[in-house]
């Protein structure tokens, strides 16, 4: 069965658009993309799909309320809500450091969350 689907590239801001031809479940050719990671993003979407995640999470006892973090590797796209959930009920405690491993398991992935920058604690916290 002959299948085409169409994919905007995420790699940079060009957002090459993508077309896939697909026999029998197999990517038989990728066209449109301007460097080899358009290629390589097209077979990672239709094989296995995933997605760095990026948020927020609360710190009470930090100089600003929340710290930004992020996931060290892509997620699953089909783990990426639970991820979120997990995340969104997550407090830390101040200081931080940059890159500081947060949690190293977030829901089941195996995949760590760390600190994207550092926050200290607030001048009035214990
Ligand atoms: S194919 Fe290459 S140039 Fe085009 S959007 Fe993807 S990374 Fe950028």
């Amino acid at each position: 069965m002959l299948e085409k689907r169409r994919l905007t590239c995420i790699g940079c801001p060009m957002s090459c658009p993508l077309e896939l031809v697909i026999i029998d479940g197999e990517i038989r050719e990728i066209t449109g993309n301007d460097c080899k990671r358009g290629e390589a993003y097209a077979r990672q979407e239709y094989t296995a799909p995933c997605r760095m995640v990026s948020t927020t999470i609360a710190c009470n006892s930090g100089l600003w309320p929340r710290l930004p973090v992020k996931t060290v590797t892509a997620v699953p796209k089909a783990e990426v809500m639970a991820v979120a959930r997990a995340l969104h009920t997550l407090e830390i405690e101040a200081p931080v450091q940059i890159g500081q491993v947060i949690l190293d398991d977030i829901a089941g992935t195996g995949i760590a969350v760390i600190a994207c920058r550092s926050l200290p604690s607030a001048p009035n916290s214990k």
